[in-house]
C-alpha cells in the first residue's frame, strides 16, 4: 500500500513535519510519500482544495492559517474537534474527509512521557499563556485527564473567557491579566506558554519577564523555534524544570499518522534528533 499524505498552510517551505512523517513511514515498513502543498492566502483556498481533492491523498495536516476554514469543506469532524473548533488533521476515507484535532492530545502525551509525576496529582494548579488554537486543545486535553485548577492569562481577555466555557464543574479557571499572571506566577506547578511571542526571529520577545518561580514548578513553551525560548531560558534559571515544544510536534504527528495508517509508531530517539536539527538551525 502506497500512502499519499501531506501538508496544507502558509507559509511551510521550512516545516519539520515531512521529515516526521517520513521517518514515521520507514519505520512502519509502508511506502509513502508526505508532500507540502503551501497554499498561498493570494489563492483562492476552495479552488485548491478541489485540486487536492482530486489528487486522491489518504490523509493530510492543516496548520496556520487554516486550522479552522478547513472545518467548512469536510464532510465530518470528531468530536474533540468540534468542541475545539480547529482541524490539523485529516482522514480522507471513501471520497470523504473527516478532520480531527491531535495538537491538545499531542501536548498532554508528551507532558506525561517527560513529566509522568504532574498526572499523579490533578490539583496540580495549572497556568497557560495564551487563548489561541494551540491554547484551546491543550485546555481541552488537560481538563479531560481531571485536572481541576486551569487557569488562563492571555492579552485579549475575551479570548481567555472563550475557551474556560469549554470547562464543566469539575474544573475550576480564573482568568488573569498578564500582569496579574506576573504577580501569581509562583504559585502554580505547571506553566504553559502557548503565544506566538518569541518565535524567531523575535527571540528576545517573552510574554512575562521570569525572575522567581516555585523550584518545583514544571515549565512548558510549546514554541519550538527557537527550542530555547527565553521564556524557558529564564524558568531554567530560577531553577525550575522545562519541558521542550517539539515534543508536542512529535506527539500530535504520532498520533495523526495513526489515524491515517492505524499504526502507532514509536518516537525511540526521534525527540533527540529533532532537538538537534532544530538546534542547527
Ligand atoms: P494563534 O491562534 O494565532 O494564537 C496566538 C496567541 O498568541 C494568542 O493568545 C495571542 O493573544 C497571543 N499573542 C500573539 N502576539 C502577542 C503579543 N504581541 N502579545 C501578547 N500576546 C500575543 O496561534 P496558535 O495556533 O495558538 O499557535 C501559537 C504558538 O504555538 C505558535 O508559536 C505556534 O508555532 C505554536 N504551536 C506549536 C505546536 C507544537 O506542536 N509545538 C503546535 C501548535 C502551535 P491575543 O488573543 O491577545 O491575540
Amino acid at each position: 500500500m502506497h500512502m499519499k499524505l501531506g501538508l496544507i498552510g502558509f507559509p511551510i517551505k521550512h516545516s519539520l513535519s515531512p521529515w516526521i512523517h517520513n521517518q514515521f513511514l520507514e519505520k512502519s515498513g509502508m511506502k509513502g510519500t508526505y508532500s507540502i502543498m503551501e497554499i498561498s492566502p493570494d489563492n483562492t483556498f476552495e479552488q485548491e482544495l478541489e485540486r487536492i481533492k482530486e489528487s486522491g491523498l489518504d490523509g493530510f495536516n492543516v496548520t496556520v492559517p487554516y486550522k479552522k476554514q478547513i472545518i467548512n469543506y469536510l464532510d465530518d469532524l470528531d468530536k474533540n474537534a468540534e468542541i475545539i473548533g480547529a482541524v490539523n488533521t485529516v482522514v480522507c476515507k471513501n471520497g470523504k474527509w473527516i478532520g480531527y484535532n491531535t495538537d491538545g492530545i499531542g501536548y498532554v502525551i508528551a507532558l506525561r512521557k517527560n513529566f509522568p509525576e504532574i498526572f499523579h496529582d490533578k490539583k496540580n494548579r495549572i497556568l497557560i499563556f495564551g487563548a489561541g488554537g494551540a491554547a484551546y486543545g491543550i485546555y481541552y486535553g488537560l481538563k479531560s485527564e481531571g485536572f481541576t485548577q486551569i487557569d488562563i492569562a492571555n492579552r485579549t481577555h475575551s479570548s481567555a473567557k472563550a475557551i474556560a466555557i469549554l470547562g464543566d464543574n469539575n474544573v475550576e479557571t480564573s482568568i488573569l491579566s498578564l500582569d496579574e499572571a506576573q504577580e501569581s506566577i509562583n504559585s502554580y506547578n505547571l506553566i504553559i506558554q502557548t503565544t506566538s511571542v518569541g518565535m524567531k526571529p523575535n527571540t528576545e520577545d517573552t510574554i512575562i519577564p521570569i525572575k522567581s518561580l516555585n523550584q518545583k514548578s514544571v515549565v512548558s513553551d510549546i514554541i519550538y523555534q527557537p527550542l530555547n525560548t527565553r521564556f524557558l531560558m529564564d524558568a531554567k534559571k530560577t531553577g525550575a524544570s522545562i519541558h521542550y515544544g517539539h515534543t508536542m510536534l512529535l506527539y500530535q504527528a504520532q498520533y495523526a499518522f495513526e489515524l491515517w495508517t492505524n499504526k502507532k509508531i514509536p518516537i525511540d530517539n526521534m525527540d533527540q534528533q529533532l532537538k538537534t536539527i532544530l538546534e542547527g538551525r
